[in-house]
Parts: structure tokens; C-alpha cells; sequence
């Protein structure tokens, strides 16, 4: 019989071995890579933001599980996920002439009576100053983005097919942002992520003064107004 015979027995022993070597050594890297977070978190700077972000998103499950294990919001862990990504992306995005650039803003930032309507385009403002999508993307649109309210999930894929732009700055609440910079590496495309200060589906909140300072990233001081505070260039 195969199954009495000494080389199955051996092939088994092994596989079992290897087995326990392989999720021993995901346990540490998970465990690392938890450590290394969280010190980077302490401290206010990345260590190793590559390795950091590929085991982010290569194990992101694992990591979430430590979190849960040893009583760490993984909220904050997504926060620096995307903090990271848009530490690493600030150089790519800079480069990027501001006509090769779009703007994509949930249309839950809108006044619950806000008179817009859907268009193929997106949400189209109507400037009625009930929010501040009016003004920023007034200002955005100035400078030469393109601006988009976004309907639903499927809306920024399709603009991305048709303007194809290279650069993008993505607004939503937590997981939106993590997921939209991770689908944006995906396509290849520099993107920075604004996290709205207050989820929800209506009226959220966000500092618009974010927004205007990542889309001043890498443009000239004379194109830019005095209310854009830039960070980087
Ligand atoms: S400013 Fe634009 S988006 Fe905001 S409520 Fe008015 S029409 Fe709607």
C-alpha cells in the first residue's frame, strides 16, 4: 500500500515541516511589519516605505488579524498605509504637468440640497455656494484640472479610460482612498489621497485646504493662489 510505505510517510513529514516553517515565517513577517508601522507611526516618519508598502498590501488580511490580536485600531493603520503612499507618490505626482492631472471628489461632500444633476460627466455643480465643492473646484479647474463628482465606484475607471489623465488626487473617506490609490497603482497612475474628515453619505466633511495644497504639488509659485499652501514641489 502507497500510504504504509516509508517514502509517503517521509513525503508527509516533510510537507508537514515545511508547512509549519511557512506560517511561522508569515507570523514574524506579519508581526515585523506590524512593529515597523507602528514605531513609523510613534516616531512621524517611514521606515522602509517600500518594504512597508508592498507587505501593507501583500498582507494586508494577516495584518489586520495582528492588529485585532494585540488591540490596534487597524483605522490607524490604514491612515498610515495611505499617508505612505502618498509620501512615495509626492515626487512622481510633482512631475506631472497639472493638464495630465484630475480631481475626483465624492458627491457626498454636496448640501443635502444641492440642485446639481447626473450628467455623463459626473455630477455637474451648479456653483450655488451651498458648499465648498464650488469654490475649490473653481479654483482646481483654474489651474487647469480637471474636476469630477463622482457618482459611484465605477465612474472614476470609466474617466480614467476616457481622459486618461496620469495624475490624480482621490477624496472619499478611509477605505475609498485605500482602495482607489490601490487601483491606481494598478493603472500605473500617480495618485495622492484625501481622507475626509467626517464619513457618511451626506454632507461629509473635509479640509478643503488639504485638497488645494496636494493639487499645488509640483506647480509653479506664479500659477498658484495664496490660499494654496504648498508642501512639497
Ligand atoms: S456648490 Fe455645487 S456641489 Fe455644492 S451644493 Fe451647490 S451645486 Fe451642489
Amino acid at each position: 500500500m502507497l500510504f504504509d510505505s516509508p517514502l509517503w510517510n517521509s513525503v508527509m513529514i516533510i510537507t508537514g515541516e515545511l508547512t509549519i516553517v511557512i506560517v511561522v515565517a508569515l507570523l514574524l513577517c506579519g508581526f515585523l511589519l506590524v512593529a515597523i508601522t507602528l514605531y513609523s507611526i510613534h516616531n512621524g516618519r517611514f521606515y522602509f516605505p517600500r518594504l512597508l508598502k508592498s507587505g501593507l498590501v501583500l498582507m494586508e488580511g494577516l495584518v489586520k488579524a495582528i492588529c485585532k490580536l494585540i488591540g490596534v485600531d487597524d483605522k490607524e493603520m490604514v491612515t498610515f498605509f495611505i499617508r505612505l503612499h502618498n509620501a512615495m507618490n509626492v515626487k512622481g505626482f510633482a512631475s506631472i504637468p497639472v493638464d495630465d492631472r484630475a480631481v475626483f471628489l465624492p458627491q457626498c461632500l454636496r448640501n443635502a440640497r444641492c440642485p446639481a444633476h447626473l450628467t455623463p460627466e459626473g455630477i455637474k455643480c451648479q456653483h450655488c455656494n451651498q458648499c465648498g465643492i464650488g469654490k475649490t473646484s473653481e479654483e482646481l479647474e483654474g489651474l487647469g484640472y480637471r474636476v469630477f463628482i463622482v457618482p459611484g465606484s465605477t465612474f472614476i475607471k470609466r474617466i480614467v479610460k476616457k481622459y486618461h489623465p496620469k495624475a490624480i488626487i482621490g477624496v472619499g473617506c478611509l477605505m475609498e482612498v485605500k482602495e482607489g490609490l490601490e487601483m491606481c497603482d494598478q493603472f500605473g497612475l500617480a495618485a495622492m489621497g484625501v481622507v475626509t474628515l467626517k464619513d457618511g453619505c451626506v454632507e461629509t466633511v473635509v479640509n478643503w485646504g488639504d485638497i488645494l495644497e496636494t493639487a499645488g504639488i509640483g506647480l509653479d509659485n506664479s500659477m498658484v493662489p495664496d490660499d494654496f499652501h504648498i508642501s512639497a514641489r
